[in-house]
């Protein structure tokens, strides 16, 4: 017996060519097509999205940068303001008179003090004496003579220091003493010391220079001239007019601390490197409107792009898709008989090859059949009339055959059954069932009819052969024998061996 797994394996060819396979295929092919496509157009988005984010992050970092530079040339124009106010007074041949060769409180409370605190607005103003000694302090409109001596480890005294260092690099001799070079605008900075440093608990802006004559009608002695020193407090005022003259929202000094990571912020160190305390304020970051300006860009590009993938993949699919179906349509084509659609002579071959590998464990039956005056069909009603009957009669043996077996069309009117059956008595059922189905008349043209017999030779494998060409030479001659005995009839093998050996 070849067993009902043979029956499905040889029904399968006829059936594996259905539109469930194709479809089921399309549809697995479409799905790959599309998850390219989704991965495709979900890279391209991040990618989109990453640039974008570089962008304007790259913006906010610029826009911060050029905050910051701001906000120092505001605080260098404040030094120059203070410059020009402490320039208008130390540099006057009076006051070179009136403080550093005698000094005159009147003077310097009158002239001083006066323009420097009320016209200047400069909080703290001080003279240091050659010898470090505290000529005036004053803190608004109060005002101390003699006010000690200015320690070495005072933070002003660095400035002293400087301004002394500054003035004897300017000096000139003149007749009777000394002078200092003129200025140009340009040279300004080269006389004059500045910086930030913490005096009366606040920060403060520190400005300081020698005082000098201007037109030499006085000269000052050697050795150290008096050092002017002017301080402008940063306290809320200044700041508000920073921020005012800078347009930052909510610009703030304070301590490091206080500094939050989401603010722009400036630090403010001393001379000295000491860290004073940071300015803060809430930038404008262009970085966020480029944001909301690429997101729409990104979003349009993501769709025009995820539109093109799709269509892409889609044709891909299609493409595959139509191919492969002709490649299942040759495959198809290879193995069928294209009039009656069963299986032609390569199918058979390959079966019959396939079945005698299974030999000796599953036996099974070949049978030879030739369809009777088959000719006189063609003669009489034409060769259409003649493809009507072997479509016909294919129906008919595949329907007799009750699907234990392979039917195959392997010549114009020849037909092979390869059997899973072997028993006498079911062979003999089988083929009175074919003849008796096979003699029915056949309606070739409407309401004309025709007739034919079929003719059988049946042998058994392994019994009559256990190679392909001796088991069908085997089936021909008793196909031969039914033939000579007068048609329409089935002729086992062994009985013509019999014959023979009888
Ligand atoms: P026998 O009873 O001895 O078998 O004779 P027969 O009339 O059946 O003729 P035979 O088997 O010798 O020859 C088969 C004929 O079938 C020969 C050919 O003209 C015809 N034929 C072969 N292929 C086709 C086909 O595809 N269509 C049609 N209509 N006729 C075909
Ligand atoms: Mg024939």
């Amino acid at each position: 017996m070849i067993g009902a797994e043979k029956q499905v394996e040889r029904q399968t060819p006829l059936r594996r060519y259905g539109d469930i396979t194709v479809r089921s295929s399309n549809a697995h092919i479409a799905r790959l097509a599309f998850l390219l496509a989704s991965v495709l157009i979900i890279l391209a988005s991040i990618s989109l999205v990453f640039i974008g984010r570089i962008a304007s992050k790259e913006a906010d970092r610029i826009a911060i940068a050029d905050q910051q530079l701001l906000l120092e040339n505001a605080l260098d124009n404040w030094f120059v303001i203070i410059r020009r106010d402490q320039l208008s007074l130390a540099r006057w041949d009076k006051a070179v008179r009136k403080i550093s060769l005698r000094f005159d409180e009147d003077f310097v409370v009158d002239e001083f003090i006066d323009s420097l605190w009320f016209d200047f607005g400069l909080d703290r103003n001080l003279l240091v004496g050659p010898n470090n000694n505290i000529l005036v302090n004053s803190r608004g409109e109060e005002v101390q003579f003699g006010a000690g001596v200015l320690a070495e480890t005072d933070s002003l005294y660095r400035f002293v220091e400087e301004a002394r260092a500054q003035y004897f690099k300017n000096r000139i001799t003149l007749a009777g003493g000394y002078g200092q070079q003129s200025i140009s605008s340009g040279t300004l900075h080269s006389h004059t010391v500045h910086g930030f440093l913490e005096l009366d608990d606040k920060v403060s802006l520190v400005h300081a220079m020698a005082v000098v004559p201007d037109d030499g009608n006085s000269v000052l002695p050697d050795g150290n001239p008096v050092i002017l020193i002017s301080a402008l407090y940063l306290d809320s005022e200044l700041i508000e007019e920073l921020n005012a003259q800078l347009a930052f929202s909510h610009l703030k000094f304070g301590l490091q601390s206080a500094a939050s990571a989401s603010l722009n912020h400036h630090p403010v160190t001393s001379p000295a490197g000491e860290a004073l305390g940071v300015f803060s304020w809430q930038g404008n970051l262009p970085g966020g409107h480029i944001w909301e300006t690429v997101i729409p860009v990104i979003a349009v590009l993501a769709v025009m792009l995820g539109a093109l993938a799709f269509i892409i993949a889609w044709r891909i699919g299609k493409l595959t898709v139509s191919l492969a179906k002709s490649e299942e349509q040759n495959r198809f084509l290879a193995m069928h008989d294209t009039l009656s659609g069963l299986a032609n002579r390569l199918q058979f071959m390959r079966a019959l090859t396939a079945a005698l590998e299974r030999l000796p464990e599953v036996p099974f039956s070949l049978v030879q059949c030739d369809l009777d005056k088959f000719k006189q069909v063609n003669d009489t009603h034409g060769h259409g009339a003649g493809d009507t009957v072997i479509k016909v009669v294919a129906k008919r043996l595949t329907t007799a055959v009750q699907g234990a077996g392979l039917v195959c069309r392997v010549g114009g009117d020849e037909f092979v059954i390869l059997l899973d059956l072997v028993e006498r008595s079911a062979l003999e059922t089988v083929a009175a069932r074919i003849i008796a189905d096979v003699c029915q008349p056949i309606e070739v043209e409407h309401g004309v009819f025709a007739r034919v017999g079929v003719s059988l030779g049946i042998a058994t494998a392994p019994s009559h052969g256990d190679i392909a060409e001796s088991l069908m030479a085997v089936a021909d001659s008793a196909l031969y024998q039914a033939k000579e005995q007068g048609r329409n009839r089935a002729v086992f093998v062994e009985d013509v061996l019999e014959q023979y050996v009888g």
